[in-house]
């Protein structure tokens, strides 16, 4: 079969466009910050819908753009431009643009984000769409390293804050599981029997496996498979505690 490359490349620009289109309250709180170094005067602007601290986080984590080139001189500071609620990611996207052209218009070459590739700065958010999913592309190894080596450099207060964030959600995520199991009880009966027809040799497989294994018994110490256990503690233990007698 023969496939059209250019209609393939017309399905993913439509995608793209779409993508960008899509009503989503969480632009309500999309920012344009700025970050300025304190010696070289160099600036950076973007958008974002993390409040400015985790904005700035995010980029002090992943290195993955030009910001990393003020930032990690250590010297400099962070502030809102605007607060820009808006519907899209097109919408963002645009508004940060704009900042950036009047930036690079009354600072030049002082804005570090035009060194980057410099023609995002003048184009549309496709372009920029793309150009940012190139960057992560062509710098997947590094960025990869680096978040490596920050989940291990932050790994227990990691752990600590996702069991906090547990605990304190303990209810809210019991009652959305029992809800989506009600939700989708037939899908989930449905793929439940599914998997266990895929399953069937591996499970008797290891459920012989499981049968054979050693086990203790706990009143008498004989040993034997644990495919014994069950008769064993029924009837022929000698010692089982009276009232498991009472209860047969
Ligand atoms: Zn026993």
């Amino acid at each position: 079969m023969h496939i059209d490359i250019d209609f393939i490349s017309i399905c993913k620009q439509m995608q793209t466009q779409s993508k960008l289109d899509i009503v989503n309250e969480k632009y309500k709180r999309t920012i344009i910050y700025g970050i300025v170094c304190l010696i070289t005067k160099e600036k950076y602007v973007g958008s974002t819908i993390l409040t400015l601290k985790e904005r700035i986080d995010y980029h002090i984590r992943h290195r993955s753009c030009r910001a990393w080139q003020i930032l990690e001189r250590g010297n400099y500071k962070a502030y809102v431009i605007q607060h820009y609620p808006c519907n899209t990611r097109r919408e963002k996207l645009t508004r940060e643009g704009a900042w950036q052209r009047a930036y690079k218009k009354s600072f030049g070459e002082k804005l570090v984000n035009k060194n980057i590739d410099g023609s995002f700065v003048n184009e549309s958010p496709e372009a920029k769409q793309v150009y940012n999913k190139k960057y992560r592309e062509e710098h997947k190894d590094e960025i990869q390293v680096y978040s490596r080596k920050y989940r291990d450099e932050h790994k227990d207060e990691r752990r600590a804050y996702d069991k906090k964030y547990r605990d304190e959600h303990k209810d809210e995520r019991r009652a959305y599981d029992k809800q989506r199991y009600v939700e989708h009880k037939d899908e989930i009966q449905v793929y439940k029997k599914q998997y266990r027809e895929e399953h069937k040799e591996e499970m008797r497989a290891y459920d012989k496996q499981y049968q054979k294994k050693p086990w203790t018994c706990e009143y008498c110490n004989k040993t034997m498979t644990t495919g014994a256990k069950s008769n064993h503690k029924r009837k022929t233990c000698k010692n089982k505690p009276v009232e498991c007698h009472t209860i047969q």
